[in-house]
């Protein structure tokens, strides 16, 4: 798992982690090794901009957004390209799954807001490795919806940067960036690259205490 510096509860996995979502074995392990618990809250993830608060774990239904107010239950999104947030506050923290759909959905600023609702100072937001603009091409339609955020693939195609676009989200908050690109890392799985079904997870938590 890469942990960001300076969160209290935060991991990305790579693929050598396993596929959390189903591997029960090695999510015990990872959570032995992070010192929280086995059992984690996830979503039916659907590329849009639903925030929900995990109030158990497992599935906690559909949505791409999830927040934990409990050290009891961690929370995860998985990712193979998408990009994986996030955020940590005062007495919760937060997962985001955003691909290009879901950033222009505005998942990242939709989990702000459930999060500003119930009282929570978002202190730190770190972005995981996910579809770098060095590899994301995309069609015309993809891009004219970062205008902003349009780039280039190291091959001269149509990019977008859809990393760079979150932390522009982010305004006021101190955010740490992977830098990570799925797509060329072999340590990582890469729908683009691999058309597999393995995704990494990112788990966020509250510590004990
Ligand atoms: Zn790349």
């Amino acid at each position: 798992m890469i942990r960001p510096p300076g969160f209290a509860g935060a991991a990305f996995g790579t693929a050598a982690d396993g596929d959390l979502r189903r591997d029960h074995e090695a999510r015990q392990r990872i959570a032995a090794d992070l010192g929280i618990a086995t059992d984690w809250a996830y979503l039916n993830q659907v590329h849009g901009a639903s925030v929900l608060a995990a109030e158990r774990s497992g599935n906690a239904g559909d949505g791409d957004g999830l927040v934990t107010h409990t050290s009891d239950i961690p929370v995860m999104v998985a990712t193979a390209d998408c990009v994986p947030v996030i955020l940590e506050g005062t007495d919760a923290a937060a997962v985001v799954h955003a691909g290009w759909r879901g950033a222009a959905a505005g998942v990242l600023e939709a989990a702000l807001a459930v999060l500003d609702a119930a009282g929570v100072d978002v202190q730190r937001a770190a972005i995981g490795p996910a579809i770098g603009p060095c590899c994301y091409e995309v069609g015309v339609e993809v891009a004219e919806q970062f205008p902003e955020f349009v780039a280039k693939t190291t091959w001269g195609t149509t990019s977008v940067d859809i990393p760079g676009f979150l932390a522009g989200r982010l305004e006021g908050i101190e955010v740490w960036r992977s830098e990570e690109c799925t797509f060329t890392s072999v340590r990582m799985n890469s729908w683009r690259r691999d058309r597999t079904e393995h995704r990494q997870v990112a788990v966020a938590w509250l510590p004990n205490n």
